[in-house]
């Protein structure tokens, strides 16, 4: 089994979104398991050396980079200065997503564009930069965090589900286009985790919600993680384009 100090020696792995929250707990996962983490995200919030220090913490070396998912020229400049700095990324976490929730029958372009740009979009220029020097390394992998949603649906969520079900169509094609290559593809499909994302809800709806988790409580960031420094392991060689639900048995 891959332990902490071990198994991803020599690997780098780049985040999206992980200056805090379940992006963050992942960092820190695949930073203690030997790799080496850049923290991408749109705004660091404590600042990055809070990020740094974090990540130092679980002995792993780190940068940070700001930058846009939803932005192709800075997607382009990202990856072009991992690959200066590091030699590329090997692993690629797709995990900067945003809900803008609202029945359909109210729902605003903007807000279906939003959501589908962040967490569709974002996830498709991030894969398309990184793969070509997963292509050429013959190594690679990609996990992107779908949703038990995207599977289930959830009233108010058209644009959030739609966004996550696409990123499963999507793990599911490119784990064939680039499978001969030594380079897995797969998503995880978390349900509630206790983060700033479900601290939004309702405490009526969180109550209502917990009914349904056969687990009888939401889970965490590092349960996640685990997971995804599972999928990004050497271990996990011949997993791909697959969907791991994290949700403690709600989506049975
Ligand atoms: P958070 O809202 O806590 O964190 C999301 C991060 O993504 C933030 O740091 C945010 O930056 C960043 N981000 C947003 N837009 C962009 C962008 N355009 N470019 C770069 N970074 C961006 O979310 P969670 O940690 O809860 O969720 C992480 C992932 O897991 C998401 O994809 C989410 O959909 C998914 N997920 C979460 C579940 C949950 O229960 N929490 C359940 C199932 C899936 P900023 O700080 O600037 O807002």
């Amino acid at each position: 089994m891959m332990e902490n100090g071990t198994g991803l020696q020599g690997k780098v792995a780049l985040v999206t979104g992980a200056s805090r929250g379940i992006g963050l707990a992942i960092a820190k996962r695949l930073g203690s398991a030997g790799a080496r983490i850049v923290v991408m995200d749109m705004a660091f919030r404590e600042g990055p050396e809070a990020v740094i220090e974090a990540l130092k913490g679980v002995g792993a070396e780190a940068t940070t980079h700001e930058a846009n998912v939803t932005d192709g020229e800075q997607v382009e400049a990202l990856f072009k200065s991992v690959e200066e700095e590091w030699g590329g990324v090997d692993i690629l976490v797709n995990n900067a997503g945003i809900t803008r929730d609202g029945f359909l029958m109210r729902m605003t372009d903007e807000q279906w564009d939003a959501v589908l740009n962040v967490n569709l979009k974002g996830a498709f220029l991030c894969s398309r930069a990184a793969i070509r020097g997963m292509m050429r390394k013959r190594w690679g992998r990609i996990v992107s965090l779908s949703s038990v949603v995207a599977l289930g649906g959830n009233p108010g969520q058209v644009n959030y589900a739609a966004s996550k079900a696409g990123l499963i169509g999507m793990t599911r094609t490119l784990s064939k286009e680039v499978a001969s290559r030594n380079i897995t593809v797969n998503a995880v499909a978390p349900g509630f985790i206790g983060t700033d994302m479900v601290d939004t809800l309702s405490d009526e709806m969180k109550a209502k919600v917990m009914e349904r988790i056969p687990m009888g409580r939401f889970g965490t960031a590092e349960d996640v993680a685990g997971v995804v420094a599972f999928l990004s392991s050497e271990e996990a060689r011949y997993v791909t384009g697959q969907v791991v639900g994290i949700d403690g048995g709600l989506s049975l």
